[in-house]
């Protein structure tokens, strides 16, 4: 049998290992068979070559290991009805404690005593004495026979294995055992010409030096081959992926420039078009002009002037005899997209409706009509569009704005609604880092609008403790004389609600006394509004006839109120950069200079800290989304949790940007020139990608 064979054998089998071991391994790390084994890679490697004296012991140093005896062993209630084990271990220097709080029984009984041992863990002192919990413990007699080098791997555990007595030393002779059985053998996975350009490591020496550093340098090519890979392959799919998609879905080719997009272009454009919004529609025009479907994700930071872009297009459709649609994701969003949107297909004698949860039937009636007979041409919605009743005559373009929160289903949902399924184009508000686009949206077509429209003033963002909020009043009754309008924005989080809640209503309170009428209106907008009572509240506010709006996150995305110059951030350290940043990008919209104030309590933690100094340092929104990436990690960033691309085994997206970079370069490469991985040099690719998505019949779609 050969090793790859073999490395589909269940982990039970594995000597060692057994059934209920085996149980354990596949509940809490997902380790079935041996492959799974050999691909649970250490998380970090710590010295093992170094013993310490106890009169050595510091607090805090990492992971140490100690010989010596234990000498007594005593259970102690430190709580009531909470035990836990502590055993008095000794050297020639000193005494200290081992503590367990788990598992007393199984350890109890494992423990030798007087006899010479070795400790391994993490020491911390307490009243003067130093103490071990769950320390790893052996006989010196048996610690001298395993493997032993200055790289010791350690593996991500559970609480459930380490008191199960699944140790790192465990998982480590585990690890010997599969190497032995399997006599190391793994087969190559990456073209040789490859490996020799790139100077990557073969495959078995990496997943030898993975495990069983020789050297820091050999750890370090292992790494490298080893992220390389992971990254690689699943750029290998993302774009196979993208480009079946162009031969498998058709989509309506949109061949002609017509009256629509001609008049408007020459004869309504209420502005000069900015030299990314130019290049950006040449790009969607381009690609629905194809015969295959478009998807593509339109990213631009706030006002960066993604509406007419999408306009444009829509008008691009109707040119070729389609309709278009654009779902928002809130009512509040709908509405003005509808306004703005009117305003401009008015001059055009286009029919253009909204359709949403609070559309009267009357006029639902007459929208379904229309869009059926063909007559409805343009439809701005809300979820509402989602709805099996909605059936479009001929549906051409579908975008959807401020991607992150509709999931891909929704996206599926829309090309349902046609035989052959109309063009996407989705609209981020919240720029992504490339790094992570790529990885995120890999099987998309990606635009980006890397400018700003011509003489905007750049937000001017200051930070403010509590303490301030006098100077800060003053500053708004300033601003307000001036004819300027103010948003006042409370944080809630659902878990928090109830407090929320009361803090908002507050500070509502506060800020009408400190703002009273006749002189000054002061406007409230949140959640638990009627949809009704919260665009009048809008409506008075974007008309002029309140100054200051207080509000939740509702206001985040899109609103549009040119007049307001000052966004105030009440406890902003409890907001995300991203949000922030969102929230920042409601002023700054007029003519006038606009200002962020971003209040915080005097206490923060150091991220906090980073928030606040990013966001007074710049607007670049994609420049605030590389620090929010690297404070939170990808994992926490909006829609990636559900994308399975992001479940590394060893690549971190984060800081291994530059070879995440150099694997979509290459597979780029590899797939433009022989998309079907048919030249014999690529036989190894197309096996690992067989393996990978489990296809078989795809190849058709690729020439
Ligand atoms: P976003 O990308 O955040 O959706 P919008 O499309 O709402 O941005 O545009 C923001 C503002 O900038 C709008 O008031 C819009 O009319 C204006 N705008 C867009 N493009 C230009 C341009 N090329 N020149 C001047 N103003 C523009
Ligand atoms: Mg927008």
């Amino acid at each position: 049998m050969s090793s790859n064979n073999l490395l589909l054998t269940p982990i039970e089998y594995l000597k060692g290992v057994g059934p209920s071991r085996g149980e354990l391994l596949r509940k809490e790390l997902g380790i079935h068979k041996y492959a799974d084994l050999l691909n649970f890679y250490p998380n970090r490697y710590i010295d093992r070559t170094r013993y310490y004296k106890i009169n050595e012991l510091q607090n805090n140093i990492a992971e140490v290991q100690i010989i010596g005896k234990i000498i007594n062993i005593k259970t102690v209630e430190f709580a009531k009805g909470r035990k836990r084990l502590v055993a008095t271990f000794t050297d020639d220097t000193g005494q200290m404690e081992l503590v367990w709080f788990q598992g007393h029984k199984w350890i109890r009984e494992s423990l030798k005593l007087n006899q010479i041992t070795v400790i391994f863990g993490k020491c911390t002192s307490f009243n003067g004495m130093y103490n071990m919990a769950h320390p790893e413990i052996e006989l010196l007699s048996e610690h001298e026979q395993s493997l032993r080098s200055a790289m010791q791997a350690v593996y991500p555990s559970t609480e459930t294995l380490t008191n199960r007595g699944i140790s790192n030393r465990v998982i480590n002779k585990m690890m010997q055992q599969l190497f032995l059985e399997t006599q190391a053998l793994f087969t190559e996975t990456l073209p040789d010409y490859l490996t020799q350009e790139l100077k990557l490591i073969p495959k078995n020496a990496a997943l030898f030096n993975i495990h069983f550093p020789k050297s820091a340098d050999a750890l370090r090519k292992a790494q490298f081959r080893l992220k390389f890979e992971e990254l690689f392959f699943i750029q290998i799919q993302l774009i196979m992926k993208n480009l079946i998609q162009k031969h498998k879905i058709k989509g309506h080719p949109f061949t002609k420039v017509g009256q629509f997009f001609n008049e408007f272009y020459q004869n309504h454009l209420p502005f000069e078009l900015t030299n990314a919004q130019k290049r950006v529609i040449k790009e969607i025009r381009t690609d629905m002009g194809s015969n295959a479907q478009m998807n593509r994700l339109l990213q631009g930071d706030v006002g960066s002037g993604k509406t007419i872009v999408a306009f444009m297009s829509m008008l691009l459709a109707m040119d070729n005899g389609f309709q278009a649609c654009l779902m928002a994701p809130t009512e509040i969003l709908a509405n003005q997209h509808f306004l703005g949107l009117s305003e401009l297909a008015n001059k055009l004698n286009i029919n253009i409706r909204i359709l949403t949860g609070s559309t009267k039937t009357s006029d639902r009636k007459i929208i379904h009509e229309e869009l059926e007979n063909g007559t409805l041409q343009i439809l701005i919605g809300t979820h509402a569009l989602l709805e099996d009743k909605v059936k479009f005559h001929s549906l051409g373009l579908a975008i959807i704005d401020e991607q992150h929160r509709f999931g891909v289903e929704q996206r599926s949902k829309l090309w349902k609604k046609n035989d052959i399924p109309p063009h996407i184009l989705v609209m981020t508000a919240t720029p992504i880092p490339r790094t992570l686009a790529m990885s995120l949206y890999g099987d998309l077509d990606i635009s980006v609008i890397d400018e700003l429209p011509p003489g905007r003033k750049p937000i001017q963002t200051v930070h403010r403790y509590d303490s301030n909020r006098l100077k800060i009043w003053k500053f708004i009754r300033d601003e307000i004389a001036l004819g300027r309008q103010i948003y006042i924005v409370y944080p809630l989080i659902q878990e928090s609600e109830k407090m929320d809640y009361k803090d908002l209503m507050d500070g509502y309170e506060s800020i009408s006394r400190d703002f009273p009428l006749p002189q000054y209106a002061v406007s409230i907008v949140h959640g638990k509004m009627k949809p009704a009572d919260k665009d009048a509240e809008m409506k008075r506010f974007s008309e002029g006839k309140t100054n200051i709006m207080v509000a939740t996150t509702v206001i985040e995305v899109g609103v549009n109120v040119p007049n307001a110059s000052v966004m105030i951030i009440e406890s902003a350290e409890r907001f995300g950069l991203s949000q922030l940043h969102q929230l920042r990008g409601r002023v700054g919209r007029g003519a006038e200079q606009s200002y962020c104030i971003l209040i915080t309590s005097h206490k923060l933690s150091s991220d906090s800290k980073t928030r606040m100094e990013t966001m007074v340092r710049t607007n670049d929104g994609f420049e605030i989304a590389e620090v929010d990436l690297k404070l939170r990690g990808p994992g926490n960033l909006m829609g990636t949790q559900q994308s399975g691309v992001l479940n590394l085994q060893i690549a971190d997206i984060v800081k291994d940007r530059e070879i995440l970079s150099l694997a979509r370069a290459h597979a780029l490469k590899i797939l433009s020139d022989d998309a079907p991985l048919q030249k014999p040099e690529h036989a190894v690719l197309r096996a690992v990608y067989m393996e990978l998505t489990k296809k078989k019949n795809i190849w058709n779609y690729i020439s």
